[in-house]
């Protein structure tokens, strides 16, 4: 076994582009909340596929829909009808409170389309985003990326971009003219640091979009489906967006994204975009298993986050000493401890005592469990985050 984890590091070492700093974990295998590896030490796993698998690992309706829809049908362009594909557009419509979809394959996809789609809608050129904000790696997405360690090698991105504080009114306002098509914002800022919309805000930047005829897209590829304990983020504020970017957690780990049109927004011009892959038969079918969980299989999944995240939040807020953290933050099953230094020790000794968790910027721990962890699988993961982060500092 061991052998074969040296060999494996080596390979990847060998081989991939190099652009991911590796954990020296093999992972083999996953069931709800855990992750094996190839030594067969069993992690709890608060990374969920950086948000991708909201229903954690192995979970029998998505797998028996992937099954199924991949014996029957793999792929099929939208240039030709397709059952499940038609199915899970409605599905997902009518769950986000939308009119029509674009499918497509990852975030930063979905964010491109909403750039292209708000430009076209509106004949305006300019995007306002939020510091602190993320949407993507790619040149679109990047562009409204706000932070420079991702942006700046890679100038010149995107013109007409324009970055304002998050969580500010009066700056937006400012910024807002006629050549304004978009307000592009998370919910919660995820990679930016878990940084929740403060209450109020997103329907305020809702009327000042309207009042400016600019449109509101909202990035709910982290925060969608159920991860801060509602389907998605804007419900809980009873926010309408125009646009509604969506990925990661879609499929429950398959390559699955999506941009949602408002009610009355489109249909848009046939050959204006397009994606080879993007509405995939199989994809489409997990996407509908994790609908059907949520709303019906367990639709009590979502209400729980809400309540235990909350209950970890003020756990972790009572609990965690103020010499080693700074804020406690967070909104449901996302949820983020800035600490004083570097986050990477704490994640290390995360991992060493069997918790995997995630960075969000040089400082933030980020915990995102699957909505499907046991409460002592959960409160075990938090006890350890607790005593790692309960050593002085010096020891980190
Ligand atoms: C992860 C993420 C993206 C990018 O998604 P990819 O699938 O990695 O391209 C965009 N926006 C937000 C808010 C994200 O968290």
């Amino acid at each position: 076994m061991l052998d074969t984890q040296v060999d494996i590091a080596e390979l990847e070492r060998a081989f991939s582009s190099g652009v991911y700093t590796k954990r020296d974990v093999q992972v083999v295998g996953g069931q709800g909340a855990r992750l094996t590896d190839a030594a067969g030490r069993t992690y709890i796993d608060c990374v969920s596929g950086h948000g991708a698998t909201n229903l954690g690992h192995g979970h029998p309706a998505i797998v028996k829909a992937i099954q199924q829809q991949a014996a029957t049908l793999i792929h099929c362009p939208e240039m030709f009808l397709n059952a499940t594909r038609a199915h899970y557009q409605a599905a997902l419509c009518a769950a986000a409170g939308m009119g029509r979809v674009f499918l497509c394959n990852s975030g930063a996809e979905a964010i491109e389309g909403a750039l292209k789609i708000a430009r076209l809608l509106t004949g305006r050129p300019r995007i306002i985003a939020a510091m602190r904000g993320f949407h993507g790696r790619t040149f679109g997405a990047l562009s409204v990326t706000w932070q420079p360690a991702y942006r700046d090698p890679f100038e010149p991105l995107l013109p007409e971009i324009v970055h304002v504080p998050f969580n500010a009114l009066e700056p937006l306002a400012a910024a807002l003219n006629g050549t304004v098509a978009a307000v592009l914002i998370e919910p919660v800022q995820g990679e930016g640091g878990v940084i929740p919309a403060q209450d109020g805000y997103l329907r305020e930047v809702q009327a000042l979009c309207r009042a400016n005829g600019s449109l509101l897209i909202l990035d709910e590829v982290q925060t969608g489906f159920g991860r801060t304990g509602w389907l998605f983020a804007h419900q809980r504020e009873g926010v309408q967006p125009d646009l509604l970017c969506l990925a990661k957690s879609m499929a429950n780990g398959l390559p699955l994204g999506a941009v949602l049109l408002a009610e009355g927004l489109g249909p848009l011009p046939p050959g204006v975009h397009g994606s080879t892959f993007g509405g995939n038969p199989v994809a489409c079918a997990a996407g509908l298993a994790v609908l059907d969980v949520l709303q019906s299989q367990q639709p009590d999944l979502i209400a729980r986050a809400r309540a235990l995240g909350e209950a970890v939040l003020a756990h972790l807020r009572e609990h965690l000493p103020s010499t080693t953290v700074r804020e406690v933050r967070g909104q449901g099953f996302m949820i983020g401890v800035e600490l004083r230094g570097k986050v990477a020790p704490a994640l290390a000794a995360l991992q060493e005592r069997g918790v995997l968790a995630l960075p969000a910027g040089r400082t933030v721990l980020r915990l995102l469990p699957p909505l499907v962890i046991s409460e002592e699988d959960l409160w075990t993961a938090i006890a350890t985050v607790e005593e790692v982060l309960s050593d002085a500092p010096g020891s980190l």
